[in-house]
């Protein structure tokens, strides 16, 4: 800070500043002299706040002199601007649109590592020194929940974690790892970053020519490249099936904005940023910037520095890429769009689609959304016209797509046919792919290995302590955990209330499912793709690499295994339960199971041999079971959006859920209540308001939970509830309250 008296009293200017604090409206300071220039609009200004410092970034110039008191800022650390007008512009639209303020908006935009520079987080791999060293530590020393949960974690890894995997697998903080290190159990060393990595590969990456296009692709990349040339804002769905070379249509479309000097944005679900799409990219483009979830701080602020710099023709990464500070940007691609990880799931809980497509529109920039099954939004909206369809209707090279099988496990004989979760056909097709050198996906969306644990005599049910859901059995260190809060249970030798020795394991998972191929194909290498398995990224490249290479035969997975995998050598998919999220009870479970069906199935029958799928269910007559096996999106489209107009779910009308939690439901009732009137006051006639109810999981983590949904004919009405509810005072009481405006689902 410069002090003030070196100036003269006018030699000063107010400046409104956007904090990231759940309060909607600017904060005024003042910056003396030379500090003016670096604390322009988009700059990064650090403020003193209720006796703290804050870092937030310039919003606005405020011109004349303001009635009240005004603090001078602590500092303008930086030269440049962090923000430019645009993104400051898009973050005004998400604070209206998603209800938070501009400083929570921009802090969900900004890396952490741009905000606060010089705090790099370090990648730092923790491993077992010895099992005898853990042995002796364990024997001479009670362990915390917390430490036992790390150490059996580590026993059975040799090569150990990454410290922020190790955390997140047995839901710890760093500091039980850091006593164990410090007791001589555990070692810490720090390794080469993720972006090192990718940079290998990058550079490995041979160069590529574009291909030659089919005739549809042609229609499409003419289509783009002339709206690319006009600059012209427009969005286009691209509905390609599987393997229908939407990716080339991409990377051409591309090479035609980058020649014309703008930058392109590459939006990909977080599963699916792999080396193999990232070689793709940078085979054909030589400035590629790749944006990582597993970056730290500080590679992520380079990243950023140089995309702000104009460094990089183009841009790939998750959900918040969007944001990436491109300085012209001229196409936007949003890949596999029907995507849930596009929506963030915290506060602002923005949809990276929706916001992309905002931000092109002020940009005059075109928008690609890639899917082989849309969300049904984005279809209805090519349908009315908003969006303009592109189609790719055949597989590349005249590839079918594969021949879909239902089996229905509620038949005489499957029935007949024995207790285990792998049908009959299916293990005639799985013995007849294995025979014929072919490889094997299949798919149950659920790990762990029992999914319930129950007493057949009195019905007791193994449940969390925190939360109401019965917690799964986990074969493999003999533990039944909680898949919502991590908490987790010695597996009963008897049933609490009546003593009934065994209780009974039931529901099936990854695990269940890899134990019974063990059984029934002993000499098949099988591999176990979900989340418990996967835990640092290294393990998926790892299993991925082995499949590549052909080590393994059957690779069992959840809708881990659906996405964006292209092996030739598969010829046979299997989903082991097509009924997972079909009996949910959510306005978009039919569109869900559609859509992971026709992925997965999308899998089969890349390379020359035919590929095939077989279907388990116990509800072989259902639209989105069936349809999914024809393989007819727009069948399965137009029934489902006849549903949901029929319900009022979107996209006839727009949604808005507010979650209330609290670990009292006195004041959490209270607290639902009061804002159920204030909704009503703020809603129009057409607006419907469903609650308070109790939502299907009623307590998470400890907490009780209530909910309230609001229907709207449009954005303009869930915008003014959103206004009213902005302006009520915070809960108290330890109520939680929060706001999700197009939520995916409303369990
Ligand atoms: P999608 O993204 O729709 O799943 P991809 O772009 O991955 O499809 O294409 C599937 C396969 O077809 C890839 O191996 C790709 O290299 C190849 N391919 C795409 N377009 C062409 C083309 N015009 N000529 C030859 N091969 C192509
Ligand atoms: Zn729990
Ligand atoms: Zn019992």
């Amino acid at each position: 800070m410069v002090p003030p008296s070196l100036f003269p009293a006018d030699d000063c200017a107010y400046i409104g500043v956007a904090l990231d604090l759940p309060m909607d409206r600017l904060f005024t300071y003042r910056v003396w002299g030379d500090e003016r220039a670096q604390a322009d609009v988009g700059h990064r200004v650090r403020v003193p706040f209720r006796g703290r410092t804050l870092t937030g970034f310039v919003a606005a110039r405020e011109h004349g002199t303001p009635a009240f008191k005004v603090l001078d800022i602590t500092e303008a650390p930086d030269d440049g601007a962090t923000l430019t007008p645009d993104l400051i512009t898009l973050g005004g639209f998400i604070a209206r649109y998603y209800g938070c303020s501009l400083g929570e908006a921009l802090a969900a935009m900004v890396p952490r590592g741009v905000r606060h520079k010089g705090k790099g987080r370090k990648r730092t791999r923790v491993t077992l020194t010895s099992t005898e060293a853990a042995d002796a530590f364990e024997e001479r020393s009670k362990l915390s929940a917390a430490a036992a949960r790390v150490l059996r974690r580590l026993r059975v890894t040799p090569e150990g974690f990454l410290l922020t995997d190790l955390c997140r697998a047995a839901q710890v903080s760093p500091s039980p790892v850091h006593t164990l290190a410090k007791q001589g159990v555990a070692s810490l060393t720090v390794e080469r970053s993720v972006s090192d990595v990718l940079e290998e590969a990058a550079r490995e990456a041979p160069k590529t020519e574009p291909l030659s296009l089919t005739p549809d692709q042609t229609v499409c990349v003419d289509t783009l490249w002339d709206a690319v040339e006009d600059k012209r804002f427009e969005t286009f769905l691209l509905f390609g099936v599987t393997g229908s070379g939407k990716t080339e249509v991409y990377l051409q479309a591309i090479d035609r904005c980058v020649a014309g000097g703008r930058q392109a944005i590459v939006l990909v679900p977080e599963i699916a940023l792999t080396p193999q799409t990232v070689r793709r990219f940078r085979g054909r483009f030589d400035r590629v910037a790749v944006l990582h979830s597993a970056m730290t701080d500080a590679e992520r602020a380079a990243a950023w520095r140089r995309i702000r710099a104009g460094e990089a023709d183009v841009v790939i990464g998750p959900r918040s890429a969007v944001f990436a500070p491109v300085p012209k940007l001229g196409l936007l691609v949003v890949d596999e769009e029907h995507e849930a990880t596009f929506k963030q799931q915290s506060t602002p809980r923005y949809h990276a689609r929706d916001v992309g497509i905002v931000r092109a529109k002020a940009a005059g920039a075109v928008v690609v959304l890639g899917s082989a099954t849309p969300a049904l939004e984005s279809y209805r909206n090519a349908q009315a016209g908003r969006y303009t369809l592109l189609s790719l209707p055949d597989r590349i090279g005249g590839r079918s797509l594969p021949s879909v099988q239902v089996v229905d496990r509620g038949s005489e004989d499957e029935r007949a046919f024995g207790k285990g979760h792998i049908s009959r056909t299916l293990e005639i097709r799985i013995g007849e792919a294995l025979k014929a050198k072919g490889q094997v996906i299949l798919l149950q969306n659920r790990r762990g290995y029992a999914t319930s644990v129950a007493c057949e005599r009195c019905g007791w049910l193994l449940e969390c302590s925190n939360c109401d859901v019965t917690l799964t059995f986990h074969r493999h260190d003999g533990m039944a955990r909680c898949h919502l809060c991590g908490h987790e249970d010695r597996m009963p030798q008897a049933c609490p209330d009546c003593a009934l020795p065994r209780p009974a394991m039931r529901g099936v998972g990854t695990q269940t499912v890899e134990e019974e191929l063990g059984r029934r194909f002993p000499d098949a290498t099988v591999a176990r793709m979900d989340s418990d398995s996967m835990v640092s990224r290294d393990d998926y490249e790892d299993v991925l690499g082995r499949f590549g290479r052909g080590a393994i035969d059957i690779l069992v997975g959840t809708q881990m295994i659906a996405k964006g995998l292209d092996f030739p050598n598969v010829v046979l998919v299997g989903i082991i339960s097509a009924d997972t999220a079909l009996a949910l009870p959510d306005f978009r479970s039919a569109e869900r199971t559609f859509s992971l069906l026709a992925q997965v199935a999308g899998r089969a029958g890349r390379g020359d041999a035919d590929g095939r799928v077989v279907v388990q269910t116990l509800m072989p007559d259902n639209p989105a079971i069936t349809l999914a096996a024809e393989q007819d999106y727009p069948k399965f489209a137009s029934s489902a959006l006849e549903d949901r107009e029929a319900f009022g779910y979107p996209p006839f009308r727009r949604l808005l859920r507010v979650t209330l939690r609290a670990k009292n439901q006195g004041p959490l009732d209270a607290r639902a209540q009061e804002t159920q009137r204030r909704i009503v006051a703020a809603a129009t006639s057409e607006t419907q308001i469903l609650g308070p109810a109790v939502p299907p999981v009623p307590r998470v983590q400890g907490f009780y939970r209530r909910h309230l949904i609001v229907k709207a004919p449009g954005p303009r009405e869930i915008a003014a509830v959103l206004q009213a509810l902005r302006k009520a005072p915070r809960p108290k009481q330890g109520v939680e309250e929060t706001w999700d405006v197009d939520p995916l689902g409303t369990l």
